[in-house]
Order: structure tokens, then C-alpha cells, then sequence
């Protein structure tokens, strides 16, 4: 088992990017910090073929829509791939 990578969960709320703990509805909490953990599982075992390494600085934000948005920083377009195919 690989550790989860860590997510950072934005929403857009009200037409301003804020952080999920300043989320008063649990509901959207629970949903979002389920979706969260979910890609930092999918995310865990992903390492860059070349540097071996992982991705880093990850953010899952969810504009007020509902569709989420997940950007990172990674060393290579290499690792970009790799992190494309475990995200499906
Ligand atoms: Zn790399």
C-alpha cells in the first residue's frame, strides 16, 4: 500500500475560490473530501519513470458547477502521462 498523496480541496463558492474547511455544508464537505481522498489513492503509486518522482502540490478544485479540476506539479511531461493514465 502507498501512502495517499495529499489533496488540497478548493471550491468555488459564490463566484470566490475558498478553501473546503471554510465550507459550512457537510454535505459538500463529506462529498468533496471523499473526492479528494479518492484521487490521492489514484495518485499514490504514480512516480515518474525518469526522475521517480511523484507528483506534489496537489489541488482538486470544483467550480460551481459541481466539475472538478485537478492540477499538480510534476517534474516532466513524463510524470504528466503517468498521472493522466492512473486519473483515467
Ligand atoms: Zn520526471
Amino acid at each position: 500500500m502507498s501512502t495517499p498523496v495529499p489533496v488540497a480541496v478548493t471550491v468555488n463558492f459564490r463566484g470566490r475560490d475558498v478553501p473546503l474547511a471554510s465550507v459550512s455544508d457537510q454535505r459538500v464537505v463529506s462529498a468533496l473530501t471523499e473526492m479528494g481522498r479518492n484521487v490521492g489513492g489514484l495518485l499514490a503509486p504514480v512516480r515518474c519513470p525518469v526522475h521517480h518522482k511523484a507528483p506534489s502540490d496537489v489541488r482538486l478544485h470544483v467550480d460551481a458547477t459541481g466539475n472538478a479540476d485537478i492540477r499538480y506539479e510534476s517534474c516532466c511531461t513524463k510524470l504528466r502521462d503517468a498521472i493522466g493514465k492512473a486519473l483515467g
